[in-house]
């Protein structure tokens, strides 16, 4: 039996969890995934399941994980990620933030791994200032809706810093920009599957607001390599991965309905509460520390991702409740 690396991924059934999966296979480590499948689909990692180097566990990670066997490496992906997902499970929301994410410390600490945390540029909030770099604490209004998100995730920013400094655990904070690819659930209510959904059902697209908020959106195989490098690297400081290309909702939508050949519009709907009204990162020390930059622009990385949802079933792309 190789001697291979081992390596613990929670959120493994979701979108970023199994592309990390896929890429930690790739690079023959051996990966135990874990879930509880609250927003994720088997479906996603079932072409895994038949390999010697994966094996799974249906778990929540807010009570208590164990894992036999030795661990060299933790990343904790496991939490809900849409605002209407962490809106309608807001307390599992901060449980996962804060009681797994001490699980998961206690657990690095036993088995001597080193782990890494999936934050959120959510810690920047409503951002007073563009684009944000890490030294930025934030606007977050702790209890608005978005509140339970955005503060389990500082909590456990936090309890991770504590663990480094007081326990010496080897420790690593990536802060996530929107980032977006296959596997996104249609209906998980983010922008880009949104947006895609309703053209390829023929409905008018559903823009918050009058559209002038900002997003940077960031292609996953780009934020994956960041993160493989980012997780080797010696920085325990939190360090942005995200596409600094700034664009409007309202152009992205545009963007949207020229790329699926529709001739749908976009129509205004109440902005949510709290809605950020920019975000970009500032990637600097992500060039400089880890040599890393997006490679993928959107017009390729949505290619790609609307090729992705014309191939699932019809069934899925119109029936919004599947
Ligand atoms: P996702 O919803 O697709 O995946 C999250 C996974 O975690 C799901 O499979 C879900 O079932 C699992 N999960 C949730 N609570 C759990 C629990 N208590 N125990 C075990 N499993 C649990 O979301 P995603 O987009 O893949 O996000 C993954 C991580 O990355 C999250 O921590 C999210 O906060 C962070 N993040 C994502 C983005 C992004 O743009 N996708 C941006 C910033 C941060
Ligand atoms: N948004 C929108 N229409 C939708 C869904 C989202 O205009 O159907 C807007 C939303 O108000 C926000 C932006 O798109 O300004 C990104 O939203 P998303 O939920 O994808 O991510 P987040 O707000 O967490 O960055």
């Amino acid at each position: 039996m190789p001697n291979r690396k081992r390596i613990l991924i929670t959120g493994a059934a979701g979108f970023l969890g199994s592309h990390l999966s896929d890429r930690f296979i790739k690079e023959d480590y051996h990966v135990i995934g874990m879930d509880n499948l609250i927003t994720g689909d088997l479906r996603n990692i079932e072409h895994l399941f038949k390999l010697e180097n994966f094996e799974f566990y249906n778990h929540d990670v807010s009570t208590f994980v164990h894992v036999p066997g030795d661990l060299d490496y933790i990343l904790h992906f496991a939490s809900p990620a849409s605002p209407i997902d962490y809106l309608k499970i807001p307390i599992q929301t901060l449980k996962v933030g804060s009681l797994g994410t001490h699980n998961l410390l206690g657990l690095a600490l036993a088995k001597g791994a080193r782990m890494l945390i999936a934050s959120t540029s959510e810690v920047y909030g409503d951002p007073n200032i563009n684009p944000q770099p890490e030294e930025y604490w934030g606007n977050v209004n702790p209890v608005g809706p978005r509140g339970v998100y955005d503060e389990a995730k500082r909590f456990q920013e936090a309890i991770t810093m504590a663990y480094h400094t007081f326990h010496g655990l080897e420790t690593r904070i990536v802060r996530i920009f929107n980032t977006y690819g296959p596997r996104m659930r249609l209906n998980d209510g983010r922008v880009l599957p949104a947006f895609i959904g309703q053209a390829l059902r023929g409905e008018s697209l559903t823009m918050f607001g009058d559209g002038s908020q900002t997003r940077s959106f960031c292609y996953v195989d780009d934020l994956v390599e960041g993160i493989y490098r980012l997780l080797h690297s010696d920085y325990a400081q939190p360090m942005n991965i995200g596409n600094p290309d700034e664009i409007t909702i309202k152009q992205f939508g545009e963007e949207i309905i020229k790329l699926t050949g529709t001739d749908q519009e976009l129509i205004s709907l109440p902005l949510p509460t709290d809605d950020p009204k920019q975000r970009r990162p500032d990637i600097t020390k992500a060039k400089a520390i880890l040599g890393w930059e997006p490679q993928i622009s959107r017009s390729e990385g949505l290619k790609i991702t609307l090729d992705y949802f014309k191939s699932l079933p019809e069934k899925e792309i119109h029936h919004k409740d599947f």
